[in-house]
């Protein structure tokens, strides 16, 4: 009998087909090697799968419901939208799925100190909170743009007891974060451990993050038969670096029927610079220590990107969704800016739920999806987060819609 996807990819030594992999330096080799080793050690350990599904319970509040969409459903006029309500997760939003379970990785390893990079600020405060609550110290890496966008994100982590690093050089946003971060932990990788926020990084973190966040899809697949006594026919989720995608897809990747959906943002158009749509546009390359697909600029190096969302702002994407894009398994959808903003109110003032912009890519994908579908099809959306951290950015750039319909 064939192995399960989840147990044959990646490989040994991280690799999904020729995407993923550990290019890095050699001070960071035996590190990694201790990570890897330490979450061989304890995923299969009864103890740390009783304490993750203690805090996912009673701290986190999963399982996290799946809500149908009637309002938005009926507006678009076509295929039945289901959300998967991770935006109802403790911090509000995904993040703390796999930031529970790298914390109490580190305390398994002995470390005192977590460090990590953020976008949004999204995993920052997650991280954080997860810090507190295991009683480790955190630092948190944040470009400077990005500071004075997520200002309460910022104010939380600090209230969380976080030391926040703003990262000054470049685009001064979530790659230039990722730099600022790895350069910490180089410089202190026997107390400190690097809590990367998504699928991607060298091995084992594509791996790891995306087993930490697969609760998602289980959840959903169980819950969505309760729905519908039947699969989703589409599941569709915003992919940034591509952990809530990769979360999702998890639960439903060897039900070849299931079609499923990373959508891209496409920012304010399609040349260089205006956009993070790295499947879209990208070609093969090395960065952050793992082979993928990414977006260049005339020298090789990367680009510099640009969404409204600043989670998913970022030139690359996790190696295995470059692989199951490649393998023709996922798709890849696109939203702009302006369908973002559009699906953002349309969720608000039809649905009740303010998501966040980042989400926000996933909703509008769909709404677009379903109008070209018959109405007994079903699509499933992964709401990754809730909104609040955008509203003063929204509304100061793009008035509130005067009427609903
Ligand atoms: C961080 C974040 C994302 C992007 O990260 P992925 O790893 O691509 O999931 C998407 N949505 C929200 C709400 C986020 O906070």
């Amino acid at each position: 009998m064939n192995k399960p996807y989840l147990e044959s990819y990646p490989d040994e030594k991280g690799f999904f087909g020729k995407f993923g992999g550990s290019f890095i330096p050699p001070q960071l080799v035996q590190p990694f090697e201790e990570i890897k080793k330490a979450y061989e050690e304890i995923k299969n350990s009864k103890q740390f799968i009783e304490d993750l599904k203690y805090v996912r319970k009673h701290y986190q509040g999963r399982p996290t419901p799946i809500s149908f969409a009637k309002n938005l459903t009926k507006h678009c006029n076509g295929a039945k939208i289901y959300l998967k309500r991770e935006d109802l997760n403790h911090t509000g939003a995904h993040k703390l799925n796999h930031c529970m379970a790298e914390v109490i990785l580190a305390k398994h390893l002995g470390k005192k100190k977590v460090i990590a990079e953020t976008g949004a600020g999204q995993h920052g405060v997650a991280l954080a909170t997860a810090a507190a609550y295991f009683g480790l110290e955190c630092e948190i890496h944040m470009g400077e743009v990005d500071i004075k966008k997520e200002h309460p994100n910022v104010i939380r982590m600090k209230i969380l007891g976080a030391k926040v690093v703003p990262a000054t050089h470049g685009l001064k946003t979530l790659k230039e974060a990722v730099d600022s971060a790895f350069e910490a932990y180089l410089n202190d990788t026997k107390n400190s451990i690097y809590c990367i926020g998504s699928v991607v990084g060298p091995h084992p973190f594509p791996m790891m993050v995306r087993d930490f966040q697969s609760v998602i899809g289980f959840e959903a697949k169980e819950q969505f038969l309760e729905h519908e006594n039947k699969l989703p026919d589409n599941v569709v989720a915003c992919v940034g670096g591509g952990s809530n995608a990769m979360g999702i897809f998890a639960g439903f990747i060897e039900n070849k029927e299931v079609e499923l959906y990373g959508v891209e943002p496409l920012g304010k158009g399609q040349k260089i610079g205006e956009h993070s749509a790295s499947l879209t546009y990208g070609e093969e390359g090395v960065m952050h220590g793992f082979n993928s697909i990414m977006l260049k600029d005339k020298n090789g190096e990367p680009a510099p990107v640009y969404s409204i969302g600043s989670g998913i702002d970022y030139p690359s994407v996790g190696p295995e969704h470059a692989f199951l894009k490649t393998e023709g398994r996922t798709k890849v959808g696109l939203c702009d800016d302006n369908e973002a903003v559009d699906a953002f109110y349309k969720l608000s003032q039809l649905e009740g739920i303010i998501p966040a912009l980042e989400s926000a890519h996933a909703v509008g994908f769909a709404m677009k999806l379903a109008k070209t579908l018959p109405n007994d099809k079903t699509i499933l959306v992964s709401l990754s987060g809730r909104g609040d951290k955008d509203i003063d950015f929204v509304v100061e750039n793009y008035p509130i819609p005067n009427s609903k319909f």
